[in-house]
């Protein structure tokens, strides 16, 4: 494991550096990767975030989105910019097959592994590792790891604020999550300071939705809602039929699953969706309900207690059914 003062050392003369982030980057991902971006260039470094996926349209007005490398569209690019690399920091994900592909690269490539993350269970391929659960984003654990791990607070700018602050707004929910405690808000404050512009920020992550987007929610709710009381979960699952005839792009359905979760008394709540090659899932709960459990012993999955995901390679009818019958085995707890 490197020291911080190796990598100080190493920050010290100008690097070759890659930040990548996980499978279809969420406002976290892609505010930690381009908030260590800004400030990884103001010392020099030749650096370039990996995405492996694309990600949704209401993050491209992040500063320097337009200098992003997506691994799909620019495979050799990216395999180029991974075997060069002499650091690969590995932001908002701690397991290699989070970045498809691009994971056996990162593996085999000779770089140092740099982790920061605030998942549970971390595999073992890193090289240096700013890892807490307790966190509320990535994003923070970038702030902490510039200002307090390398103790240079005097570098934080404008871009790094709006980036940073990006991520702790999307990943605790608008600071309203048990995670986002008065540390985050005293962080968000100091972000404010240098630059980052709250509310504007707010507006272009959530107040940027097409008609589409919208009319697809109402769909959603109005059609395919189904609540199951007797579990206190609530299930809304759609077809690739659905997805085509309201043109969703990426993006368009995040957040959807929070709408079956406010539902009063309702504890789990499901959102399933038949993508071109697989049935994804999207669990959200509330209290000390374990959505990570369920997707990562039937899903192979895993994420956060109240948020995870998980991917199943039945089809989308056979995944609602088998989701239904997992709920007998956790009736007490989500009855308590
Ligand atoms: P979402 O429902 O927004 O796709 O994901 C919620 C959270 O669950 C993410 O922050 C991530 O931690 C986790 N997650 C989602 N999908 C997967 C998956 O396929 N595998 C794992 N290990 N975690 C996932
Ligand atoms: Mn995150």
């Amino acid at each position: 494991m490197l020291s911080i003062s190796e990598i100080k050392t190493l920050l010290a003369t100008p690097q070759k550096i890659v930040i990548t982030t996980h499978h279809k980057p969420d406002g976290d991902a892609m505010g930690s990767s381009l908030g260590l971006y800004a400030y990884l260039i103001q010392l020099g470094h030749h650096v370039k975030v990996i995405t492996p996926t694309d990600y949704p349209y209401f993050l491209h007005w992040l500063p320097n989105n337009s200098d992003v490398i997506i691994y799909t569209e620019q495979l050799e690019e990216a395999a180029k910019l991974v075997a060069e690399a002499a650091l690969i920091f590995c932001l908002d994900f701690n397991s290699l097959t989070r970045i498809n592909q691009l994971g056996e690269l990162v593996r085999s490539s000779d770089a140092y592994k740099l982790m920061i993350d605030h998942h549970l269970e971390p595999e073992d391929f890193d090289d240096y590792r700013h890892w807490n659960i307790n966190a509320c984003a990535a994003a923070q654990l970038v702030y902490d790891f510039i200002v307090n791990e390398l103790g240079d607070a005097a570098r934080m700018n404008k871009d790094i604020a709006t980036c940073l602050y990006t991520g702790i707004m999307t990943d605790s929910g608008s600071f309203r999550f048990a995670s986002a405690n008065s540390a985050v808000y005293r962080i968000a404050a100091d972000l404010i300071d240098a630059g980052a512009e709250h509310w504007r920020i707010h507006q272009l992550v959530y107040d940027n939705a097409t008609e589409n987007r919208l009319r697809f929610l109402g769909h959603c709710i109005s059609n395919k809602l189904e609540v199951l009381r007797e579990f206190n979960t609530a299930i809304i699952s759609v077809t690739k039929e659905e997805l085509n005839r309201f043109d969703i792009v990426t993006g368009d359905t995040e957040g959807i699953v929070n709408y079956a979760l406010s539902i009063n008394g309702i504890k789990l709540a499901a959102f399933i969706i038949e993508r071109t090659d697989k049935v994804k899932l999207s669990l959200r709960s509330t209290g000390d309900f374990p959505a990570n459990e369920i997707c990562k012993k039937f899903f192979s999955g895993g994420g956060h207690r109240n948020a995870a995901g998980g991917v199943s390679e039945k089809n989308l009818e056979e995944t609602v059914a088998e989701f239904k019958s997992i709920l007998t085995e956790y009736k007490t707890q989500l009855l308590q």
